[in-house]
């Protein structure tokens, strides 16, 4: 599809009404034809024409007599069961995946036009779109930096974030620990826990890191029972050492502290508090602009819409109580 743009102008007006929206959908998610959304048939639909506001929006019912029920290519889709039209939903994807630090729920709701809680509820949805569906293992091409860091908090505490001794730093009664794995110019991996034991620590390592790779972590004492089946190099921040060579290379958890430091003035700047029912889909948001880093802002809207197709989630879902 002939499809380029570098401002919200040039996107504006490229998706200039519902129709093309559609179209453009339909060209991303059925690339070879409408399939029923219900029953999973690719045979032929019936066009449908509808009426009145939505007369334009290509409609079809499908041709299995078993189902014959109607859709479109929101059916089923992070799209379906909303009243805000496709080109506010497209608009609302473009500000998440294209802004560099995030954007909050009220700000989105202003730019796009719908009320702070539509903002909120669109907010949550695109960032679950985010999420990584096909993660692979890290650590086959390069080095392996894994951390934890705290996040969320009471305002008033959080200038008393100081070291304490032997804890490297981490003192957090009120706050909610997040694991990260970064592959050296690769991708990261974010996971929220509920403690930062040996046991939860080498659990995510052994999910997510590839055997026979070199991890390199600070000198928490959780990460002393790294397994055999990798290589592991302990930085000592506490004696001023950031860096370790060995064989002529260097050895560093920079990589991961810059993401964490992303992580907070996004926290701290943008959303001002992040629930940690919610954090997750924050961390994902996160992790996924950094993973897109290198694309372009066409891509990276593609990845978005391409992944429409994920389970529903409604309001309903998202404010229960965990
Ligand atoms: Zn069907």
């Amino acid at each position: 599809m002939d499809f380029a743009f570098t401002t919200i102008q040039e996107f504006n007006d490229y998706f200039k009404d519902d129709k093309t929206c559609y179209q453009f959908l339909e060209a991303q998610r059925w690339p070879d034809g409408p399939v029923c959304p219900h029953c999973g048939s690719t045979k032929k639909p019936y066009s449908v024409t509808p009426r009145g506001k939505q007369k334009d929006i290509p409609t079809y019912r499908c041709s299995e007599r078993s189902c014959d029920l109607p859709f479109t290519v929101r059916t089923h889709s992070i799209f379906d069961g909303s009243n805000v039209p496709l080109r506010k939903w497209f608009q609302a994807v473009y500000e998440i995946s294209t802004s560099k630090k995030g954007i909050s729920s009220k700000e989105l709701g202003t730019r796009i036009g719908v009320s702070q809680k539509t903002g909120w509820l669109m907010n949550h949805k695109i960032r679950n779109m985010l999420a990584d569906t096909a993660p692979k293992l890290l650590g086959e091409t390069d080095m392996v930096q894994a951390d934890e860091t705290y996040v969320g908090g009471k305002n008033k505490n959080r200038h008393k974030d100081k070291k304490i001794e032997g804890s490297q730093g981490r003192s957090a009664a009120d706050k909610t620990p997040v694991v990260g794995l970064i592959e050296k110019g690769g991708r990261v991996m974010t996971f929220v826990t509920p403690n930062t034991d040996a046991d939860t620590l080498n659990e995510i390592i052994n999910n997510n890191v590839a055997e026979g790779a070199t991890i390199v972590t600070d000198a928490y004492r959780s990460y002393a029972t790294i397994g055999n089946a990798y290589t592991h190099i302990t930085v000592k921040h506490e004696d001023g050492g950031y860096v370790v060579e060995d064989n002529g290379r260097k050895f560093h958890t920079q990589n991961i502290e810059n993401f964490w430091s992303q992580l907070k003035r996004g926290y701290v700047g943008i959303y001002h508090y992040m629930s940690p029912k919610h954090l997750h889909r924050y961390c994902n948001e996160f992790a996924t602009r950094y993973n897109l880093r290198d694309v372009s802002n066409i891509a990276r809207f593609l990845h978005v819409v391409r992944n429409a197709d994920v389970e529903k989630i409604t309001y309903r879902k998202l404010t229960a109580k965990a």
